[in-house]
């Protein structure tokens, strides 16, 4: 008798899924509720932002050699790089750059600049309009480690937006890599990274490794040499 009301129970139960009958408040999550944020217009940013750069100031960075001129900070060569007094871990930034309208140099020489999350891990900031270079050192690259998914630039002296969601990586006590860093990056609108896994800290010679460092560290564009403007900086903290 009880193996039969389980038998049927059992029936009603597959004959109530296949048509999709039952409880649908059964699925249903109500908290926690996701706090609201005001987006903001265009590429403004959204209220829970933190504006590192609105075009005024650069009281959100330390020691500041680069020039601000004409709602745009640029690069002041051979001063070093531009760094966050906020220390940073898992971000969602954006941050708009042009390299200069009169192209000089070639390569890696023409309007290259850098975005370094944690002051390590760079986003290649360069003149990539028809101007050949290697691939993983490009506009958009994670340096030497990525090349973008396309070619998304516009030309010398035009402004252009990066939008970059980043991952901190974790460590064990031990310093050993629990989980890598990884980056996904958007540029002028099209997707360039998708999610990719870093390797460890950018470097220019030799195979990139992790060095063990704190949870969260600051945010530095790269003085490269080249007048690169930066505008409309601001991060989410994640
Ligand atoms: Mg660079």
């Amino acid at each position: 008798m009880t193996t039969r009301i389980g038998v049927l129970v059992y029936t009603l139960a597959i004959v109530a899924a296949a048509g999709q009958q039952g409880d649908p408040k059964v699925t249903e999550v109500w908290s926690p509720v996701p706090p609201v944020v005001q987006p903001g217009e265009g590429n403004a940013p959204p209220s829970d932002a933190i504006v590192l750069f609105d075009g005024s100031d650069l009281a959100e960075w330390r020691e500041p050699a680069w020039g601000v001129e004409g709602g745009a900070v640029t690069v002041v060569a051979r001063t070093g790089s531009l760094v966050t007094r906020r220390a940073f871990g898992d971000v969602q930034l954006h941050i708009e750059w042009r390299t200069p309208a009169v192209v000089e140099g070639a390569g890696q020489g023409r309007g290259n600049s850098g975005i370094f999350l944690m002051e390590r891990y760079e986003v290649q900031v360069l003149d990539s309009y028809e101007n050949s270079t290697y691939v993983n050192g490009q506009a958009g690259s994670i340096y030497k480690q990525h090349a973008p998914l396309v070619n998304a630039s516009r030309g010398p002296g035009e402004w252009q937006s990066y939008d970059i969601l980043f991952t901190a990586p974790r460590f064990r006590s031990d310093g050993r890599v629990e989980r890598p860093a990884t980056f996904t990056v958007v540029h002028n609108g099209v997707l360039i990274q998708n999610h990719v896994e870093v390797k460890g800290t950018t470097t220019n010679i030799g195979e990139p490794k992790y060095e063990p460092h704190l949870a969260k560290a600051p945010l530095a564009l790269q003085d490269h040499g080249n007048p690169v403007s930066y505008r409309n900086i601001w991060i989410r903290e994640l």
